[in-house]
């Protein structure tokens, strides 16, 4: 182990962690799963991952370079040949062993989660193992379930049938927002229909994945089935998805590396769903629980340390109710307790980077910069560890449309609030981006919530509630926000391939 490490002591509430969490830090560098087998890197190059509470150095990691990229590949290709002539049913039993397996070290993935990416330890604990658990079992029931149909053809004497085949091997390529959910996001579909995997996690939050690893090789996955190969997006990510052994890639991130991913699919034709993040608006109408709308708007945004896809960054109440809605948002974001994950008094932790700390500060200059006012927050807060990449909660209001905050994705705990007067307006305001992610509306009139929830260009309209996700419902963009659906049977549709028989029946 590098000596830049801290030894647990050094950090009191490391020394606190579950045995498992401890044991699994000290084993170190972390390797790479390639057939069945934890391996260094062919060139032994590592990197380190950061806490983000602290700023200190987490862990060292292998960094997958091409030639181990080309050997997960093939490892993934070999074994789809015995993979997809797996029962249903067994599948079905081993998926659901990973999610025992995961629900039973719910303790330990939540810690290991909450050191390398930041988030508040109950909010790893109590929604994203759980959730991830709940998205393994859900992928659990399809494969017993996926079918084709008998087409009704009008040629004479010939039958024809449809199969739904598995695509091959499949690229995940995630980011470090909710490491463990964006694997169960495109695992789950993923190995439900049959595919080999090759996963490559985000470089700042590789650790939940090494663990998860662990679990798919004790629940008894053939060898070969998911392979993991962690590395730098531009390196590892950047081999993975020019691969010509990849049949598609499934990838969450960012708009620019969504282009990338495109072009470098263009080489085999493979096939690629992006989710690329948005820039959603948030809309109240005067006739709204005021009250609730304002604590779900709060929520939206300073969730997860604003760092989601689906963030209700941008508020638009109508001009009546604006005072009252802005009062109430601007109390709950004073009111969060910005601090150490591992702190149970903490509501929203630090960024998950230094790189990211650094472009939320740099939209928060730009803002200002600008011209528009700042409600609250815009700084540091107080009494969070020197070294940690905490900003506080802000809100922005008299903007412009034309200002960077309110038209890029800032990923960052930073609302943008204006007032708005029609229906109309505020259905224009709210279209005109290249995002098109997902949209909440808030109205007692129905007939006005249907209206707008209409004219939203949004993959998801949430009314009178926000942020909601189930297993069985399809998540994703229209515009720029991407293509592919994440979720549901929509998802596991986006892992086949449709196969068409026709059989002489003379
Ligand atoms: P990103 O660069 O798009 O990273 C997402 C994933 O793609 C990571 O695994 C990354 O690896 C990988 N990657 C980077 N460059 C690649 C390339 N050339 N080829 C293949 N893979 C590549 O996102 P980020 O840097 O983590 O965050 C930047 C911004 O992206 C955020 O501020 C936010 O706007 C957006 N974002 C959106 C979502 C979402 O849920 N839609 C999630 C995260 C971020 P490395 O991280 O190891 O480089
Ligand atoms: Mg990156």
């Amino acid at each position: 182990m590098p000596d830049t490490i801290p030894s647990l002591t050094d950090i009191p509430y490391r020394s606190q962690l579950h045995p498992d969490t401890i044991a699994f830090l000290q084993a170190q560098p972390k390797q790479l799963l390639i057939g069945g087998k934890w391996v260094p890197s062919a060139s032994g190059q590592t990197f380190t991952t950061y806490e983000p509470s602290t700023g200190q150095p987490l862990a060292e990691v292998y960094e997958a370079q091409g030639e181990d990229v080309d050997r997960a590949v093939a490892a993934a290709r070999a074994a789809f040949e015995r993979w997809r002539k797996i029962t249903p049913h067994q599948r079905e039993r081993l998926l659901h062993k990973l999610a025992d397996l995961i629900e039973q070290h719910t303790r330990e993935l939540a810690e290991i989660e909450t050191l390398d990416n930041g988030k508040p330890l109950t909010a790893a604990r109590l929604v994203d193992v759980p959730s991830t658990v709940e998205m393994f079992r859900y992928y659990a029931g399809w494969p017993t379930k996926i079918e084709g149909g008998v087409k009704p053809v009008s040629v004479p004497n010939r039958l024809n049938y449809t199969l739904r085949e598995p695509v091959g091997v499949v690229g995940a390529i995630i980011p470090w927002n909710f490491p463990l959910n964006m694997i169960s996001w495109k695992l789950g579909p993923a190995l439900a229909a049959g595919n080999c995997v090759v996963l490559k996690p985000a470089e700042q939050t590789s650790l939940s994945a090494v663990r998860f690893g662990e679990l798919v090789c004790e629940a008894g996955f053939p060898a070969g089935v998911v392979n993991l190969v962690n590395g730098r997006g531009e390196v590892t990510g950047a081999a993975l998805a020019a691969h010509t052994g990849v049949d598609k890639i499934a990838f969450t991130g960012s708009m620019e590396v969504g282009r990338l991913i495109l072009s470098a699919a263009a080489g085999n034709l493979k096939r690629v769903s992006l989710e690329l993040g948005g820039k959603s608006p948030f809309i109240i109408f005067d006739d709204a629980d005021l009250r609730k709308a304002a604590v779900s708007a709060a929520g939206s945004i300073f969730g997860n340390a604003g760092q989601s896809c689906n963030a209700g960054s941008r508020l638009f109440v109508q001009r009546s109710a604006y005072d009252q809605v802005l009062d109430t948002v601007t109390a709950r974001a004073r009111a969060i307790k910005v601090g150490v994950g591992m702190d149970a008094a903490t509501s929203m932790g630090p960024l998950t980077s230094l790189e990211q700390l650094q472009r939320i500060n740099s939209y928060l200059e730009s803002g200002r910069q600008a011209g528009a006012s700042i409600r609250t927050g815009a700084g540091r807060p107080v009494g969070v560890p020197e070294g940690g990449y905490f900003v506080a909660p802000t809100i922005f209001e008299n903007t412009r449309e034309d200002m960077a905050i309110v038209r890029e994705e800032i990923f960052g705990p930073v609302l943008v609030a204006a007032p708005f007067d029609t229906l109309e307006e505020v259905a224009q305001r709210a279209n005109d981006t290249p995002y098109g992610l997902a949209a909440g509306v808030w109205t007692k009139d129905i007939g006005r919530a249907h209206k707008l929830a209409g004219m939203l260009q949004t993959g998801t309209v949430w009314v009178n509630c926000y942020s909601q996700f189930d297993p069985a419902s399809p998540f994703g963009g229209y515009k720029q926000s991407g293509f592919g659906r994440d979720m549901g049977q929509e998802a596991l549709e986006l892992y086949t391939n449709v196969k068409s028989v026709w059989i002489s029946v003379d």
